[in-house]
C-alpha cells in the first residue's frame, strides 16, 4: 500500500474514552505498518459541545501512550490547519457547489416547525420521523419555496441551514475493510444538515472535505459511525471525489464486560474500573474520574490490551510491544463482532509488563513513597532488591510501598491459622537454632540462607521442610508471600536473626 495517510479525528467534547484511544491506536498501527502517516485532526465545529481542556487531554493521552501523530495541530504539516475551527472558510464553497449542482438545498424551518413536523409524523405512526426525501416536500426550503422567496429570505438575514438532498430510491454501496460490502437504501437516510445556521459546517461536511483535502487514504473509526458512512459516500460522489474516496474500516463496538450493550462511562463506574486513559476532570460537573495511568497501568500494558480489543494476531502470543504490534498488525484480522471489555485481562497485561520491567524503573517512587508515607529511608540498591522480590505479585506499581513494609517492620501480629496449625513446641526450638546461625551471616544471599537453613536443621535431626511456614510466620507475620530466602537476603543475617527471636518471644507470650 502506497502513501497511506490515516487520521484520528476526535471531537473535543469531553475526556477521551478508552474506545477513542483504541481507534487512535488502530490508526497508528495501520499507518506504521504501511510506512504511512498518522494524523491528528481536531473536529471542533460543534461549538455547543466544546469542552475546555479536552484537546489537551487527547494530546496528553497520545503522548503518554507513545503514539503521537506526525501531523496535527502541534506538529503542523502540509495540509493544515488541523483544527476544523481554523478551517471555517474552507467549507462553504463546497456546500455552495452542492447547492449549485442540485445536491443540497437551503432550509429555513424554525425549531418549532421541525418539532411540529416530527409530532405530525409520530401521530401518523411513523416510527422514525425525519427530514427526508418525503417530508422535505412539506417544509420551508429552497425546493418548495420560489427562487425569489429564497433570495428574499437570505438577503433579509433569515437563519437557514444547508441540507444534503438525498436522492430518491437509490442504493448506496461501500466496501468496508472489516465488514465487506455494506448496502443501504437511500429511503432510510435523512437530509442531514451540512452547514449550520451559525455558518459552521457539521461534522459530516467538514469530515469529508478535510479527509479529501488532507489526502486521507483510509478512514478507521468506531462502528458507531457506520450508519453515517452511506451519507459520506454520497458526499464523495456529489463532490466528484469518488475516485479518491478513502477506504473505510469500522472497528467493532467495545461491549460491557457481560457483553450486554456498549461500554459506557456509567457501566465502567458501576463495575469499578476506569474508562479514561488519564485522570479526567470534567469542567462541567467538577467530577474527577480516575484514569488508567493513575490507577497504575503502564502505557505499554494498556496499549497491548487495547490492541486485542477487536484484533488478534492469529497465534497464541499475547504480549506485544508497540513495535511488534506494528509488525504483526493486519487489517484482515480485525473482527466484526463486538468485543467484550475484560478488566481482569487488562490487569493481567499490567502484571506481565511489571514482571518484565526493569526494577529500577519503580525504585524512585518506592523510595519516595516509603519516606513520605512511612518515614522509612531506603537506599536505591535495597529498593531494587525489594522490587525484584515483589514484582511477581503486584498488579500496580503503587502496591510496592505497602507490600514492602514487611521488610522494614518487625511483625507484631501473626497469621492465626498458621499459629494454630503449625506453632507447636518444636517450631520455636528449631527456629531459634537457625536464628543463632544466621546472626553472624551478615551479607547472606538467598541461596546461602537456604543451604544454611536446611543444613542447620537437618544436623539437629529436624525435617526442615516442616518449618518453612513457621519461618515465614516469624519473619513476616504472614502465612504466605514472596520468596522467603530472598527476604532474609534483603533483611541481612543479623536483622533476620533478631526478628526471628523477637517474634518467638511475642508468640510465646501470646500463648
Ligand atoms: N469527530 C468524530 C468523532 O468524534 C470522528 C469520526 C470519524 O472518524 O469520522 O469520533
Amino acid at each position: 500500500m502506497d502513501n497511506v495517510r490515516v487520521r484520528f479525528a476526535p471531537s473535543p467534547t469531553g475526556g477521551l474514552h478508552i474506545g477513542g484511544l483504541r481507534t487512535a491506536l488502530f490508526n497508528y498501527l495501520f499507518a506504521k505498518k504501511y510506512n504511512g502517516k498518522f494524523i491528528l485532526r481536531i473536529e471542533d465545529t460543534d461549538q455547543a459541545r466544546f469542552v475546555e481542556g479536552a484537546e489537551e487531554y487527547i494530546k496528553d493521552t497520545l503522548t503518554w501512550c507513545g503514539i503521537s501523530p506526525e501531523e496535527g495541530p502541534d506538529q503542523g504539516g502540509e495540509y493544515g490547519p488541523y483544527r476544523q475551527s481554523e478551517r471555517k472558510e474552507i467549507y462553504l464553497q463546497y456546500a455552495e457547489k452542492l447547492i449549485a449542482d442540485g445536491n443540497a438545498y437551503y432550509a429555513f424551518d424554525t425549531p418549532e416547525e421541525l418539532e411540529a413536523m416530527r409530532e405530525r409524523l409520530k401521530e401518523g405512526r411513523v416510527v422514525n420521523p425525519q427530514y427526508d426525501t418525503i417530508t422535505r416536500t412539506t417544509m420551508k426550503n429552497s425546493l418548495t419555496l420560489t427562487e425569489e422567496e429564497v433570495k428574499r429570505r437570505i438577503d433579509n438575514g433569515d437563519p437557514y441551514v444547508i441540507r444534503i438532498k438525498i436522492p430518491k430510491k437509490e442504493e448506496v454501496r461501500l466496501n468496508d475493510m472489516v465488514r465487506g460490502w455494506v448496502m443501504v437504501h437511500t429511503e432510510v437516510l435523512d437530509d442531514k444538515v451540512l452547514m449550520k445556521s451559525d455558518g459552521m459546517p457539521t461534522y459530516h461536511l467538514a469530515n469529508i472535505v478535510d479527509d479529501h483535502l488532507m489526502k486521507i487514504t483510509h478512514v478507521i473509526r468506531g462502528e458507531e459511525w457506520l450508519p453515517s458512512a452511506p451519507l459520506h459516500v454520497l458526499l464523495y460522489q456529489f463532490l466528484g471525489w469518488e475516485d479518491e474516496m478513502p477506504q473505510f474500516a469500522h472497528l467493532p463496538l467495545i461491549l460491557k464486560p457481560d457483553g450486554n450493550g456498549k461500554l459506557s462511562k456509567r457501566a465502567a463506574d458501576k463495575a469499578g474500573f476506569p474508562i479514561f486513559p488519564l485522570n479526567w476532570n470534567d469542567p462541567e460537573t467538577g467530577e474527577t474520574s480516575i484514569g488508567f495511568k493513575e490507577t497504575g497501568f503502564l502505557p505499554e500494558a494498556l496499549i497491548n490490551f487495547l490492541a486485542f480489543l477487536g484484533w488478534n494476531p492469529g497465534t497464541e502470543q499475547e504480549i506485544f510491544s508497540l513495535e511488534e504490534l506494528v509488525n504483526e498488525f493486519s487489517e484482515k484480522r480485525i473482527n466484526k463482532a463486538g468485543t467484550k471489555f475484560d478488566f481482569d485481562k487488562a490487569k493481567w497485561f499490567n502484571q506481565q509488563y511489571i514482571k518484565a520491567s526493569n526494577s529500577k524503573d519503580f525504585a524512585d517512587d518506592l523510595i519516595k513513597g516509603l519516606t513520605k508515607e512511612h518515614g522509612i529511608e531506603c537506599t536505591l540498591e535495597k529498593a531494587v532488591q525489594i522490587i525484584d522480590l515483589l514484582k511477581e505479585r503486584v498488579t500496580y506499581p503503587n502496591e510496592f510501598v505497602d507490600n514492602s513494609l514487611i521488610l522494614f517492620n518487625q511483625p507484631q501480629s501473626f497469621d492465626e491459622k498458621v499459629v494454630r496449625k503449625k506453632w507447636d513446641a518444636e517450631a520455636p526450638k528449631a527456629l531459634m537454632i537457625f536464628a543463632e546461625k544466621l546472626k553472624a551471616a551478615e551479607n547472606i544471599t538467598a541461596e546461602h540462607a537456604k543451604t544454611l537453613f536446611w543444613q542447620t536443621l537437618e544436623a539437629e535431626g529436624y525435617k526442615p521442610g516442616q518449618f518453612m511456614q513457621t519461618l515465614r510466620l516469624v519473619l513476616t507475620g504472614e502465612g504466605s508471600g514472596p520468596d522467603l530466602m530472598t527476604i532474609i537476603e534483603i533483611l541481612g543475617g543479623e536483622n533476620a536473626s533478631n526478628r526471628i527471636k523477637l517474634s518467638i518471644d511475642l508468640l510465646n507470650n501470646q500463648s
